[in-house]
Order: structure tokens, then C-alpha cells, then sequence
């Protein structure tokens, strides 16, 4: 098997692509779809200071090592989310990362802020653990890159997490869902802060490729609050077509994409007010996130560090 750019041996093998590619010639492919998303899809330009969310996972740590090597000003923020041992090797692979590349890195760790962790914290709401994580995780992201003068916040989800979100959107038809599912969406004056998803032409194998062959130390197990998460099943879902049929997942969201670019779907924007306890915007009078908080009062509000 032979790199299709340079004829050396080649190593990793792209079936949707129906390439074939050595080491540096699949980090420059790599690399490439995220400078284009970057650049093309105008997610960021060189004043651009950005906030990235790292979970210590493969897709945040390839993400954010790209920006750093591409010469982009950013710094990391990390949510501990109190899930016991899966926790604390996440914040060792973030430290270790940060340190590494001689980053810097703010942390948010849930237990010291309201003394239980995302597990307690859903079991006395009576909701679901991804979804009580979601709200506190975009809230706090929001909120921290607003609050201290970063421009962008970036994330890394990937092609399989929005072809798995858009699946699960179109089976339960949400237009609202659908309507605000973009790689990029722009800074809201009611106080969203821009946020861009680099990786969304990039699937998680090619990710998985890149953080192995540039040694990136990542954990490498699931969040184990998500095993029964319905986003596995989709995921699941789509790698059973894409097997019988390369390229099928990249077609899904892409042409989604074009064709939202082309007529948008019929929608009204929702209209946002300040959250009556923390200001942040929000549809209702209170938002999601101090819906939560509210329930567990006289707790301390903020920790972060760097
Ligand atoms: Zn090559
Ligand atoms: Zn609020």
C-alpha cells in the first residue's frame, strides 16, 4: 500500500476518501479540512483570541494541538465534572497536555463549586446526567469566555458527533434543533459568544489517527455516565451504512449543510432576554443552568483557576 501523494509506504488508509496516505501526508490532509473550516467557513481570523473547551479526550486535545501549531493565540478551559477515576485521569491528560505545550489552562471543577459531581448533581434533579451536564458545560464556557475577552470559543466535536446530533434531530423532526445545527455560529449581542466546531469535516477515526500518530496522551475510555446515551446508538447507527457505504456520513452532513445554506428551513429565531439571576440570555425568565443551581442553594458559585 502506497501514499497516494508521495508514493512512500502508507499507513493509514481513508475509505470514504479512497485514499491512502504515510504519516506526514495525513497530517497535512488533516490538517488542511480544519484550516479550511477555519478559514473558508470564517470561523476565526489572526485577532481572534479562543477559548477551548478540552474534556482531555482525542477530539479537544487534536483540535486545540492544531491551533497551537497554527499559530493561533488560545488558551484552554476544563470542566471537572466530579465522575470519580474518569475525572481525574481527564484533568491529568488536560494538565499534562497544557504543560506540555506551555499553554494555559483554566479549570472548573464542579464538586468544589457545589460539593457533589455531576452524578449527584442529576440524581437529585431527576434528569438525565448528559443532559444536566450540557447546560452546565455551555453555560460555564459562555459565561467564562464573555466574561475574560476571548473572542471565539472552539470545541471538538466531529463529523460522527453532528451527523450522530443531526440523525437524532431529523428522527424527532426538532426544526428548532435543526435550525441552529452549524459548525459556526456567530456572537448573539443578547451575550453568546462565538463558537466554532474546527473538526466537523473530520470523522472520529481520522481524529483518533492524528492524536496516536503525534502522540497525544488522551483518555481513551467514554464518559461512563454515556453508555446509554442515545447519541451512541445513532453513532452506532451510521458506522453500520457508512461500512457498506464509505462516504455516506461526510454526504449526510455536508449536503445538510449546503442545503440549509441554500433555503433555510421556516423558522422564527427564538427571542432571548436576560436570565432574571445570572444575566445570562435565555428564552425563559430564568435560565436553564440557575434552573439547576437554584435547587441547591448557598453553595459557592465560581471556581476557576489557572
Ligand atoms: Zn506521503
Ligand atoms: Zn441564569
Amino acid at each position: 500500500m502506497k501514499c497516494q501523494k508521495c508514493r512512500q509506504k502508507a499507513i493509514i488508509k481513508i475509505s470514504r476518501a479512497n485514499a491512502k496516505y504515510c504519516k506526514p501526508c495525513f497530517n497535512e490532509f488533516f490538517v488542511s479540512q480544519i484550516r479550511r473550516s477555519l478559514l473558508k467557513d470564517k470561523m476565526v481570523s489572526s485577532d481572534d483570541r479562543i477559548l477551548v473547551a478540552v474534556s482531555g479526550g482525542k477530539d479537544s486535545l487534536a483540535l486545540w494541538h492544531v491551533l497551537i501549531h497554527s499559530g493561533y493565540r488560545t488558551a484552554g478551559l476544563h470542566i471537572d465534572l466530579g465522575i470519580g477515576g474518569y475525572s481525574e485521569s481527564s484533568s491529568e491528560k488536560v494538565e499534562a497536555f497544557t504543560a506540555k505545550f506551555q499553554q494555559t489552562l483554566y479549570s472548573y471543577r464542579l464538586k468544589e463549586a457545589h460539593e457533589m459531581g455531576i452524578v449527584e448533581l442529576s440524581r437529585e434533579l431527576d434528569r438525565s446526567p448528559c443532559s444536566a451536564c450540557g447546560t452546565i458545560k455551555r453555560y460555564h464556557f459562555n459565561r467564562f469566555a464573555i466574561q475574560n475577552g476571548f473572542t471565539v470559543l472552539a470545541t471538538g466535536h466531529n463529523l460522527d458527533d453532528e451527523a450522530a446530533r443531526l440523525l437524532g434531530n431529523l428522527l424527532r423532526w426538532q426544526e428548532e434543533y435543526l435550525l441552529k445545527q452549524s459548525p459556526v455560529l456567530e456572537k448573539n449581542e443578547d451575550g453568546f459568544v462565538k463558537k466554532i466546531k474546527p473538526l466537523y469535516r473530520l470523522s472520529e477515526y481520522e481524529v483518533a489517527a492524528y492524536s496516536f500518530l503525534n502522540q497525544l496522551d488522551y483518555v481513551v475510555e467514554e464518559c461512563p455516565m454515556s453508555q446509554s446515551a442515545p447519541m451512541l446508538v445513532y453513532k452506532k447507527a451510521l458506522n453500520l451504512i457508512e461500512h457498506h457505504s464509505p462516504g455516506t456520513k461526510h454526504q449526510f452532513y455536508l449536503s445538510f449543510l449546503e442545503n440549509q445554506k441554500k433555503k433555510p428551513l421556516n423558522g422564527l429565531p427564538l427571542e432571548l432576554r436576560p436570565c432574571s439571576i445570572c444575566g445570562q440570555p435565555t428564552p425563559a425568565a430564568v435560565c436553564g443552568y440557575c434552573k439547576i443551581i437554584s435547587r441547591f442553594p448557598g453553595r459557592v458559585e465560581h471556581v476557576i483557576s489557572d
